[in-house]
């Protein structure tokens, strides 16, 4: 296996599009793995690591954040400059163990690849070479799909969806800017082209009286992946609820926000209130398939679990 590393983005940028076959790699934590355990092959890795683009937290001409994508998970848990973005500080408190945190990058949490018990744990000569992910026409995690339907499980999407936050991606037809939650297409794609570099995100200022916070459950308490996840953000205005976002992570292929309007205006104080009003909007959301270890009724629980404890935490203060 060969392993470049360019000195600047333009370099990057011209080593992708010059091999169509070379693969991104930053921390390695999600695709080192991969590799090791034969799902994916690539003789080509193009390392990101010292690309002076992709570095740093600074200030926006609008009052936000610009948070480049090599920035380490411990780092975006631990910089006082993300203080008032409180889920997002949560979920990169979350992922993992402290040794992946020091190593994975917020740009390859973004985009690491769906997950499936059956694809994930298989040996490869196992009957599971059939599924989507193996180039086959089965799903062995939702029997009858048409497609893949691998869990996203990054703890970073919902968090970053919640707070509105956009991607910024650099390729060589110049620099493009959309919502995180656009980034992800059917069957665990990415809307991001092979030459095309993930260089930051931007966050929104935080208006007055806003509050966040993640949620998540895992099977165990550290150094797992979250089986299903909620952040929230919310404006308080009078006491009331002004404005609000809920997105869910593990849904299924991609993060899922659910609509908030039916709150607008409800008592800010009463977070159990607030939790009833949106309950049934979680079936629809979380993906009714039975994911690595638990099955879809508990997984709904589940959700309705995370979201009901965000919620109090930011009607808490
Ligand atoms: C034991 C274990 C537990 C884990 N637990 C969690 C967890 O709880 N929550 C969680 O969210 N994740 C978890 N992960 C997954 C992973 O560690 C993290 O998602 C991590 O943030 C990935 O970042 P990385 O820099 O190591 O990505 P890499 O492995 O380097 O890259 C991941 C993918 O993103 C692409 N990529 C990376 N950076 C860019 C860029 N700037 N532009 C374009 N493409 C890019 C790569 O090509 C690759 O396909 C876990 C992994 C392991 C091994």
């Amino acid at each position: 296996m060969r392993v470049t590393k360019p000195a600047t983005l333009a370099e990057a940028i011209r080593f992708l599009s010059t091999n169509p076959e070379a693969k991104i790699l930053a921390g390695g934590t999600d695709l080192l793995p991969r590799l090791n355990q034969k799902l994916e092959y690539h003789d080509l890795l193009c390392c990101l690591d010292d690309l002076p683009e992709l570095q740093g937290i600074s200030l926006t001409a609008g009052g936000g954040l610009y948070i480049g994508a090599s920035l380490r998970l411990w780092e975006l848990a631990e910089t006082p400059a993300l203080a008032g973005y409180l889920a997002i500080q949560q979920a990169a408190a979350k992922v993992a163990s402290p040794q992946i945190r020091n190593q994975a990058t917020l740009g390859g949490n973004l985009l690491q690849e769906n997950r499936c018990m059956f694809f994930n744990n298989q040996v490869p000569w196992s009957d599971v070479n059939k599924c989507f992910k193996w180039g086959g026409n089965q799903c062995f995690q939702y029997k009858g799909s048409k497609e893949c339907v691998a869990l996203f499980q990054s703890d970073l999407a919902p968090a970053m969806m919640a707070h509105g936050a956009q991607a910024v991606l650099t390729g060589s037809g110049g620099e493009r800017r959309m919502p995180v939650a656009e980034l992800y297409l059917s069957a665990g794609r990415k809307a991001i082209a092979h030459d095309e570099v993930l260089t930051g995100l931007v966050l929104p200022p935080l208006p007055a009286g806003s509050r966040s916070a993640y949620r998540r459950w895992t099977i165990r308490g550290s150094f797992d992946f979250p089986l299903v996840s909620c952040a929230v953000r919310l404006k308080v205005e009078a006491g009331a609820v002004a404005d609000c976002a809920v997105v869910f992570g593990s849904a299924g292929i991609m993060p899922k926000a659910i609509d908030t309007s039916l709150i607008m205006g409800m008592a800010a104080g009463d977070p159990q209130g607030l939790a009833q009003k949106l309950m049934p909007l979680i079936n629809k959301a979380v993906a009714p398939f039975r994911d690595t270890r638990v099955n879809a009724g508990v997984r709904v629980d589940m959700a309705k679990d995370c979201m009901a404890k965000a919620l109090a935490a930011v009607c808490s203060g």
